[in-house]
Formats: C-alpha cells, sequence, structure tokens
C-alpha cells in the first residue's frame, strides 16, 4: 500500500486511541494488515522507472505531508501523531536501500527472512487502486470528522 495510506492510517488510530502503548503497536501492526489487504501495485515497477520514482517522491511527500498537517492542526498530540505515523509506514524502508541501488541502475541485494515475509502479505494488483482509494477516503473522512 502506497505510504501515504499507510501514514494516514497512522494518524487516525493515534487520534481514536491516544495511548502511545497501544496506539504505536496498533499502528505498526496496521501496517502488515493493510498490505494484506487488495491494493496498487505492479512487480514491473521498480525504481529504474522514472514514473514509478515519481510516484514514491509523491507518496512521500503526502505522506510526510498529512502527518505534519495534523500534526500542526492537533498540537496537543503531536507526538502520538508523529510516532504513530512513522510506525504505520516504517516498515517499508526496508525497501529503501534496493530501490536506491534500482536508481543507479545498480545490483539489488537479496532479500532477507523479514523482506520475505513482508512480500509474502502483500496483495498487489492494478485494480487494487480501487480498494486503496476507498480505504484512503473512508481514513481521510473519519480523521476529518475527529479534526473538526
Ligand atoms: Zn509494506
Amino acid at each position: 500500500m502506497t505510504g501515504f495510506s499507510h501514514a494516514s492510517t497512522g494518524v487516525l488510530i493515534a487520534l481514536v486511541l491516544p495511548k502511545p502503548l497501544v496506539a504505536v503497536p496498533l499502528a505498526l501492526l496496521s501496517h502488515f494488515v493493510l498490505d494484506s489487504l487488495p491494493h496498487w501495485g505492479s512487480d514491473s515497477l521498480h525504481g529504474g522507472h522514472r514514473l514509478f520514482r515519481r510516484i514514491i517522491i509523491a507518496d512521500a511527500i503526502l505522506g510526510f505531508g498529512i502527518v505534519f498537517l495534523m500534526m500542526f492542526l492537533l498540537p496537543q498530540h503531536w507526538e502520538i501523531i508523529a510516532l504513530c505515523g512513522a510506525a504505520a509506514t516504517i516498515p517499508d524502508l526496508m525497501w529503501l536501500p534496493n530501490f536506491l541501488r534500482e536508481t543507479k541502475n545498480r545490483q539489488t541485494k537479496p532479500h532477507n527472512l523479514l523482506m520475505r515475509l513482508h512480500i509474502a502479505l502483500q496483495f498487489e494488483r492494478r485494480w487494487g487502486i480501487a480498494t486503496e482509494a476507498v480505504w484512503l477516503l473512508l481514513v481521510i473522512w473519519l480523521t476529518w470528522r475527529i479534526v473538526v
């Protein structure tokens, strides 16, 4: 799932359950639950593709943007919003080293056990963009209802 969806879900968890000992592990768990739901993705996209690099950059901007926006709008909860946003997205940082190698047309390193487990959870389909969009709209709508 996109980093934006993961970060938005982490923010929502922070707002619904503002107890760090509950919310942060739940945000981390949410990453793997969301990855197991149908979402956008394709094995043919990698760091060597310009379009994919642009998508990743836009996704990172949106992901950081929603976290910083909510920290700004709800300063009384900024710490838990930051922690949950990070916990919900951080598992995907394991892909960064190979992504950077791909952008430089370098040989990628083999996946370790954790990476293979993470890949095994994925339910990526091109049509998954529809289910991911529904999820993202639901999360944003619920977050908006909490904020206003
Ligand atoms: Zn993931």
